[in-house]
């Protein structure tokens, strides 16, 4: 973000310029026609002198001040990955097969949620991504969901349930056309 920026919050503009010791400074409210400095004539209620216009604030000089500046601090961090250290680590991984399919599972997270990650499907001597599907359990947003660049669950599974804490998420799949030519 440039020094030379203005941010409008709560419709009139403000400048942030870097502060060797503070780390910021935030200057304003402007007007957001002209760009003149707003004065405060009543306690929430500025003017600008240039345009003659009034403009509402939510709260007085300083309250509104400090308010606009943790406004555009939570717009430079809307963009930071959020890594979650609230979920203990965990080693939870699985594998299961037989001479035909094989299942693999393992925990991770992204953007601080927690999700399960399934890999199931049917071995090959050439194994490509559309011998098996790869499947996304979210647990914090209670929602099941896949990659299509692999193969879809509906063409080998008949069924995905999974149980979680406030609601089953249950898909039964149709019988898709493929079975149907066997
Ligand atoms: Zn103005």
């Amino acid at each position: 973000m440039s020094y030379k920026n203005l941010y409008k919050i709560f419709g009139v503009l403000w400048r942030v310029v870097p502060n060797a010791i503070y780390g910021n400074d935030i200057f304003g409210p402007y007007c957001p026609n002209c760009k003149t400095d707003l004065k405060y004539h009543s306690l929430n209620e500025a003017k600008c002198d240039h345009c003659e216009k009034a403009f509402k604030l939510p709260h007085s000089q300083g309250v509104t001040k400090k308010q606009a500046y943790r406004r555009y601090q939570a717009s430079v961090r809307s963009g930071y990955p959020v890594v979650s250290l609230d979920t203990p680590p965990t080693k939870v991984k699985a594998y299961s097969e037989d001479k035909n399919y094989f299942i693999r599972a393992h925990m991770t997270q992204k953007d601080g949620r927690r999700i399960a990650v399934v890999y199931v499907g049917e071995k090959s001597k050439k194994q490509s991504k559309k011998d098996y599907s790869h499947i996304f359990i979210d647990l914090d947003q209670q929602q099941i969901r896949y990659d299509t660049t692999n193969k879809m669950p509906d063409e080998f599974l008949t069924a995905l349930v999974c149980e979680f804490k406030n609601n089953t998420t249950s898909t039964r799949f149709k019988k898709s056309s493929k079975d149907k030519r066997k």
